[in-house]
Order: structure tokens, then sequence, then C-alpha cells
């Protein structure tokens, strides 16, 4: 077929291919979520509901792009860690930049309404992404603890924060002046002291984060291994989480993985082994088979 006269502008397409052997990550964090999460009426600090829509949307991600390792989410945010040796859409950036963000957001949509029963969504969220490459293993698992460090000191403040104005009675403009130059240290201790609260006692998610891995678990049904999405709450910060779960950096298949037998397995996981044992559980199943 002959080439029409305008398909010249076609050059004016420059996309340079990611550099090779570089850890690539790719995070995307809600716009403007300040306002989505009044709008939508999170509970403060942390909306349980809220967490567990992020890590499903980044579930379906890690689902679709098989080359993503590892995930870690807090807040409004999720990262997304993509083998080193990829060869995705050869590794054009803007391609696997926008596809994960694109089918992030509209899970999140997807999914709203069996997470968040009451609360209609009130307008379309929107999700920034970038793309960035670490050479080397240290550079990605300082990536990786900077995020999760940002994690703590957010959730150690706004926990201390939020305590101040919905058990003390402050103001958020008082709170906030109370706050205002105090160490952990000093955190730790308002809520300790004045809401008998031990910050180490708080939920491991919000301390901590969500990580997905692949890992291989023994469904609980019928006993056979089988590799799932899991998410766990570890400190990522220490060695020995890159010791326990070496296949990470060494780009190896996944591991099995025992969870704890006195722990009910997470949604997200009982969802991946077709198992229901709640009711949105149970919708999700349907609307996913009549789509
Ligand atoms: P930007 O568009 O620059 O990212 P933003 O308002 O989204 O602005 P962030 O720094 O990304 O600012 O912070 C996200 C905010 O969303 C948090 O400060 C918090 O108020 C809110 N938020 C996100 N997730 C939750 C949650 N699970 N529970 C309660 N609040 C949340
Ligand atoms: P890629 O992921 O590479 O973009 P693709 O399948 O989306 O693959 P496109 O070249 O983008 O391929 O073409 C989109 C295709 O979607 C069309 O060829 C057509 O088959 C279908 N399509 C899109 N819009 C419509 C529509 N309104 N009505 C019928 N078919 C449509
Ligand atoms: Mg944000
Ligand atoms: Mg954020």
């Amino acid at each position: 077929m002959a080439k029409s006269k305008y398909e010249y502008v076609k050059n004016f397409e420059t996309e340079k291919k990611l550099l090779p052997n570089c850890w690539i990550v790719v995070r995307i964090d809600g716009r403007a979520f300040h306002q989505f999460s009044t709008k939508h009426k999170f509970k403060k600090p942390n909306d349980e509901n809220a967490l567990a829509l992020m890590n499903r949307a980044a579930s379906v991600v890690m689902d679709e792009f098989k080359d993503i390792l590892l995930s870690y989410g807090q807040s409004d945010e999720y990262s997304f860690v993509i083998r080193k040796d990829t060869t995705l859409y050869n590794r054009r950036g803007p391609k696997i930049m926008t596809y994960i963000n694109s089918l992030f957001s509209t899970s999140y949509v997807y999914y709203w309404s069996h997470y968040f029963k009451e609360t209609r969504l009130k307008y379309p969220p929107a999700f920034d992404a970038r793309i960035i490459l670490y050479p080397t293993d240290e550079n990605l698992r300082d990536y990786l603890s900077w995020r999760q460090a940002d994690c703590h000191i957010n959730n150690l403040y706004n926990t201390t924060f939020w305590a101040l104005v919905l058990k003390g009675g402050l103001t958020n403009t008082e709170a906030e002046k109370r706050l205002c130059g105090t160490l952990s240290s000093d955190k730790n201790e308002i809520l300790f002291s004045e809401f008998n609260t031990n910050y180490n006692n708080e939920p491991i998610m919000y301390r901590k984060g969500t990580i997905l891995i692949r890992k291989r678990i023994k469904n609980p049904e019928h006993g056979k291994m089988r590799q799932v999405i899991l998410p766990l709450h570890e400190d990522m910060i220490q060695d020995n989480f890159w010791q326990k779960h070496s296949e990470i950096l060494a780009i190896k298949s996944s591991q099995s993985y025992e969870w704890p037998p006195d722990m009910p397995l997470p949604d997200i996981v009982m969802s991946q082994l077709h198992i229901n044992t709640r009711d949105r559980d149970k919708e999700i199943v349907v609307i996913e088979e009549t789509v």
C-alpha cells in the first residue's frame, strides 16, 4: 500500500529505549488525594478500605505484567519494580509507564464499589506516574528503603496529628502547631502519655505499607501449591528481608511461603485462589464472569 503524504509526521516521534540492565521502577501517586480522601470520607489517619483498594489495583497490574517482581504501596502511591533484564515492549519507557498507570487507575475505579459500599465515587480519580532506572541492587534497595521510611515518618505524624484532633479536641491548626519541630521520640511520647497508645502496636500495614511479591503457597482447600501475589508488611530496610526473599534480586522463580495457619489469608489472595469467604469477593467473581 502506498504511503500517504502525511506519514512523514511519524518521524517526529522519538522514543529512546530504557538503558539495558537497569532495574525499572514505575511509581504512581494519586492526584490531590488529600482532597479526594476528604471528599470520600476516608477514615483518618488510615482508611483500611482505601489501602485495600490500592492493593487490589496493584495486584491486577502485577497479574498482567509478569515482569514486575515486587510492588510497594503506601498512602496513595505504588511503586512497581520490573526485572532489569525485561524486554517488555522492547523497553519503551512511555509504553511501559502509561500501560501500568492506566491499568492501575481503571482497576481502582473498577473495584471501588467493592471496598466502598456506602460511598459513591464522586468524580474520576487520577494518578501521575514516573519511571526511574536504578543501575545497582543497592540503588534499588535504597529506593525502596526511602519509600518505606517515608511511610513510617508520615504515618507517625498522621497518627499523632489525628489523635490530637479526634481524641484531644484540638483544631487542625492547633495540632499542626503542637507537632511543629517535634522529633519521632516526641510523637511517640505524646501518643503514649496522652492517648495511651503504643505506636508499635498500631496495625503493621499502616506502619510498613504493603509489599506484593509472587510466592507459592498451599491452597487451603486442597493443599496443592499455587503461585499467588502475596501481600506482606515486612521491613525492607533490613538485610533480613532480602535474604529471606533472595529470589527477588536474583531474579529466580517464586519460592514457597508458609502462611501462618492461625492467620486468615488476605482477600486478594483468596480471590486468586477462587475461594470466596466474603460477600464483596463473591461480587467480584460475578463481575469478572459477566465482562
Ligand atoms: P499530590 O497531587 O501532589 O500527590 P496529594 O494531596 O495526593 O497531592 P500526597 O502527598 O500524595 O498528596 O498525600 C496523599 C494524601 O492522601 C495523604 O496525605 C492523606 O491525606 C490522603 N490519603 C491517602 N490514602 C489514605 C488512606 N488510606 N486513609 C486516609 N487518607 C489517605
Ligand atoms: P495495540 O495494543 O497494539 O494498540 P489494538 O488491538 O488496540 O493493539 P489498534 O491498532 O489500536 O490495535 O486498533 C484498535 C482496534 O480496535 C481496531 O482495529 C478495531 O478492531 C477495534 N476498535 C476500536 N474502536 C472500535 C470501534 N469503535 N468499533 C469497532 N471496533 C473498534
Ligand atoms: Mg498524591
Ligand atoms: Mg502520595
